[in-house]
């Protein structure tokens, strides 16, 4: 066990929520947070609710005038110390990410630098968010301004408990918006770790509360504000459409990062190795949980049995253990019921006559530990609809490309898609057919600061990152100069 790590993360866990830069401690009391390894808490995090969440809103509000109208550059400039700050704790808050969502340290500490992508990107977009002059036919100058939307409010998952903010408040901070943010209570820490970085680089007080407690009290009071102007959701489909509906009234922007049940299809004239590979890198990240993991996959064949013995044998090595364990890549799942539903997806595929080639039951180290598994056979109906969330690949067979594509477009999520193939033709035509916001080729590894991210169908919609991202939190406004 790295005790070290471990206490870096722990001297960066602040058992308080953030409300307009003053903290409220939990005092042992509220929501248990817990290593999902060993399910021993860690620590607390107050139960706040409405007359927190409300004066959370107004502190953004006050804040927003100020930050929006704003230099740009003093906006890049603050966002380039945050990273700074974050480069610097590094470490520190990989810990922290291993300790409350259980990923394995090296994984945690990469997601951190990917995390700080965001900032370091959308550091250079605040400086970038650039007008338009035109021309118009009624013979007056036309004027656009990218302004920020307004206070927002924004609601993180607990499986990239930092990436995911990072993913928001890059672009929303960039724009000149200020935000509440309600993290997800398995891991609130790093969030307030971050937020705690943010105010130590000079953010403006008010500008970010972090609000942790009951989802559906402080969600309520976040949507019905008509002070928040717009909502940025990345978590489950039923909870975004939930919260689509309850910013209809105020007429919010609203960006849904919601679940995928991405299909991998390998055709037989892929390079098999570099298909199992890259399989395993896109499939094993946070154990399984993650929203663009191929959740099925599809191969031709007449080299399925290949594809899918090589596949097992490599998953076979994959070392499983708790986050601070010498060489371990899978880890703990989040909670018991998310064990349960992979042993689901088990059983299914066994009763459509499927095959376990490896794993396929719970890990002897017990908990919320299971196998790293591979599957050949059955029905993929079941994975079409419903992400495993877990460390198992089911493997199923095709005949032709067109019954390929039709199986991956039998879905209602179109988030991630990937596809293996040497034939540049099919690439192409494949990679602009399929329902997804994202497809990879020939690659498992999708996510980059520079990348548009985002879905189609019930996997949502907006994009985050990339020169789209900042989009999402700015109005363009029109001047119109009537010239005399
Ligand atoms: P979830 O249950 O929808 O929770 C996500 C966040 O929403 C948490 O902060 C949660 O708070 C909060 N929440 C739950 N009910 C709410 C309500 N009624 N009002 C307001 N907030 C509410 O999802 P999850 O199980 O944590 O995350 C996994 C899901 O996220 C998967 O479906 C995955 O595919 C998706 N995901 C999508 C992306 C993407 O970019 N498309 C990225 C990552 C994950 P509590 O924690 O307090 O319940």
């Amino acid at each position: 066990m790295n005790q070290t790590a471990k206490n870096a993360g722990l001297a960066l866990m602040r058992q308080h929520a953030l409300i307009a830069g003053e903290p409220i401690p939990a005092n042992g009391s509220g929501i248990a947070v817990d290593d999902p390894a060993t399910g021993e808490v860690i620590g607390h995090v107050p139960d706040l609710g409405a007359a927190e969440t409300d004066a959370a809103i107004q502190a953004a509000a006050e804040a927003f005038p100020d930050w929006s109208r704003g230099d740009p550059h003093r906006r890049a400039a603050f966002l380039r110390r945050w990273a700074a700050l974050i480069d610097d704790n590094v470490e520190g808050l990989g810990a922290l990410m291993a300790l409350e969502n259980g990923k394995p340290f090296e994984e945690a500490k990469g997601e951190v630098t990917y995390a700080n992508g965001f900032i370091k990107w959308f550091a250079g977009e605040a400086e970038r968010l650039i007008g338009e002059t035109q021309d118009s036919p009624l013979g007056h100058l036309l004027l656009t301004y990218r302004e920020a939307v307004g206070p927002c409010a924004l609601i993180t998952p607990w499986n990239f408990p930092a990436a995911m903010l990072t993913r928001k408040l890059g672009p929303a901070f960039a724009a000149g918006c200020t935000a509440v943010v309600k993290p997800a209570s398995q891991t609130p820490f790093t969030a307030i770790a971050l937020a705690e970085l943010a105010y130590q680089a000079g953010l403006p007080v008010g500008a970010l509360s972090i609000v942790t407690g009951e989802a559906s009290v402080i969600g309520k009071v976040l949507t019905d504000s008509p002070l928040i102007r717009k909502l940025s959701f990345t978590g489950s489909t039923g909870v975004g459409r939930k919260l689509a509906e309850q910013c209809a009234p105020t007429l919010k922007r609203v960006s849904m990062e919601l679940g995928g049940a991405a299909p991998l299809i390998v055709f037989a004239d892929a390079d098999l190795d570099l298909a199992v590979a890259e399989t395993i890198k896109g499939k094993f990240r946070n154990s399984g949980q993650t929203c663009v993991c191929p959740n099925r996959v599809y191969v031709e064949r007449s080299v399925a049995e290949a594809y899918a013995e090589k596949l097992a044998a490599e998953v076979a090595k994959i070392k499983v253990g708790a986050a601070f364990e010498e060489g371990v890549k899978v880890g703990p799942l989040i909670e018991d019921k998310a064990i349960e539903k992979v042993e689901k997806h088990v059983t299914a595929v066994r009763a459509d006559g499927g095959r376990v080639l490896t794993g396929g039951s719970r890990h002897e180290l017990g908990g919320r530990f299971f196998q790293p598994t591979v599957t050949l056979g059955g029905d993929d109906a079941l994975f079409r609809e419903e992400e495993t969330f877990g460390p198992m690949i089911p493997v199923f067979a095709f005949d032709t490309e067109t019954e390929a594509l039709d199986k991956a477009n039998a879905s209602e999520f179109g988030l991630a898609s990937y596809l293996f193939t040497r034939d540049l033709d099919r690439a192409m035509r494949f990679s602009r057919r399929i329902e997804a916001g994202m497809c990879g080729v020939n690659t498992g590894l999708i996510s980059t600061a520079v990348a548009p991210f985002g879905g189609v169908k019930q996997s949502g919609y907006g994009r985050e990152g990339s020169i789209h991202g900042i989009d999402e939190y700015v109005d363009v406004k029109t001047v119109t100069l009537a010239l005399r």
